[in-house]
């Protein structure tokens, strides 16, 4: 039997055990750097198929990390299982993490025939928007010993390199000062005109921006009481640019904005986060074009999508990895139309036999990819000196 059958063999032994993997995660819903349960259930699972897994590196209780094999080429899997507030697992989330699990233990029963170890990296907080688990992962040597990084995200449709873009998360508060608002409103400073002043400073902006910049934001506190001058009001906001150098050229403007806030009220603002952004993602050409082919084989081609081939996505901290080592991040299709990413009708097809679908073809289109990498001498040779 050759290395891919025999991956898929292992593989089909645990895809039952797998969904149901993805539907438990799913049910529970944990959000970022809270993901005890699934953390904890896919180590589970990894130890099961007979990782030697580690919970709780890098000062991340919630991220670990479970490997299989000794060869010198070491490929990292990512997991992500975080959630969105209000709306659960409406990143589909469940099947990224279910799909890693599914590739290893796969890619793992052949690691050692074809020169392969193969690392899952738990990766917690991915929604977060600033200092994500892959960054402070990075940061803190969870990915040392890794030549290459992968993973695949579900979405409404196939994708093999999405346009994923910089991103910075940061948080606004403005301190004002209460007063009556009807009988003594000339001794209040109100924080709550400050944030308005600053939305239409950035309705304003968009005039001057990038047509591929994003600026979006909620605010988390507007004031207690109209009868209350609000004197603490809040916002988060996210900022983003096709590059991390196109993002440190918008991010001051976007400041600017909220300095404008502070000084039309004579509130005081203060701005916090956006330190660890997320960078654009580079997809590496070989690792890409062998996924494309696994996934074929699979069953799953990757249509022409048209405009959506070049416009902007959203952003994620596998773009930093895509800096540091070769990477893919494919989206893979779950059928979900009109539902699409963050919305909670997309959270419900997180579940449905085309997720279900996706967990399994995901899984083995990556273990496969391993398999390929691992055995091309050429792109195994480049991979294991991508790092220095
Ligand atoms: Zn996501
Ligand atoms: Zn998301």
């Amino acid at each position: 039997m050759d290395a891919k059958s025999g991956a898929r063999e292992r593989f089909e032994s645990a895809r039952n055990s797998l969904i149901d993997l993805s539907h438990r995660i799913h049910a529970h819903p944990e959000l970022g750097f809270e993901e005890e349960q699934a953390s904890s259930w896919l180590c589970e699972s990894l130890a099961d198929a007979g990782l030697a897994v580690k919970k709780g590196i890098c000062d991340l209780p919630t991220a670990f990390r479970a490997r299989a094999g000794s060869a010198p080429l070491n490929i990292g899997i990512c997991a992500e299982y975080d959630s969105l507030p209000g709306i659960g697992h409406a990143c589909g989330h469940n099947v990224i993490a279910a799909s890693a699990v599914g590739a290893a233990l796969a890619a793992a029963k052949v690691a050692d025939d074809v020169g392969l170890t193969i690392t899952v990296i738990g990766t917690p907080a991915e929604e977060v928007g600033n200092a994500g688990g892959k960054i402070l992962l990075l940061e803190r040597g969870g990915f040392d010993g890794i030549h290459a990084s992968m993973m695949v995200h579900p979405a409404p449709f196939d994708m093999l390199r999405s346009k994923i873009i910089a991103a910075s998360m940061f948080e606004v508060r403005y301190t004002g000062k209460e007063s009556h608002a009807s009988a003594f409103p000339e001794l209040g400073i109100n924080a709550a005109d400050a944030l308005t002043i600053a939305q239409t400073a950035l309705g304003l902006l968009r005039q001057h921006i990038r047509s591929t910049d994003r600026i979006h934001g909620i605010v988390t506190n507007g004031g207690a009481a109209p009868n209350v001058v609000p004197a603490h009001t809040s916002a988060k906001y996210i900022a983003r640019s096709e590059t991390l150098a196109q993002l440190a050229e918008l991010r001051p403007k976007v400041f600017r904005c909220f300095e404008a806030g502070a000084l039309a009220t004579g509130s005081k603002l203060e701005i916090t986060g956006g330190d660890k952004p997320y960078a654009e993602m580079l997809h590496d050409d070989a690792m890409a074009t062998f996924y494309r082919k696994n996934s074929e084989v699979l069953g799953r081609p990757f249509p022409n999508l048209g405009e959506w081939e070049t416009r902007p996505t959203g952003s994620t901290d596998m773009g930093n990895l895509s800096l540091a080592m070769p990477s893919i991040h494919p989206m893979i299709g779950i059928n979900s139309l009109p539902a699409v990413n963050h919305q909670p009708e997309f959270a419900a097809h997180c579940v449905t036999p085309d997720a279900d679908k996706a967990l399994v073809d995901g899984a083995l289109a990556m273990a496969w990819t391993c398999i390929d990498l691992a055995t091309n001498r050429e792109v195994r040779e480049r991979l294991m000196t991508s790092r220095s």
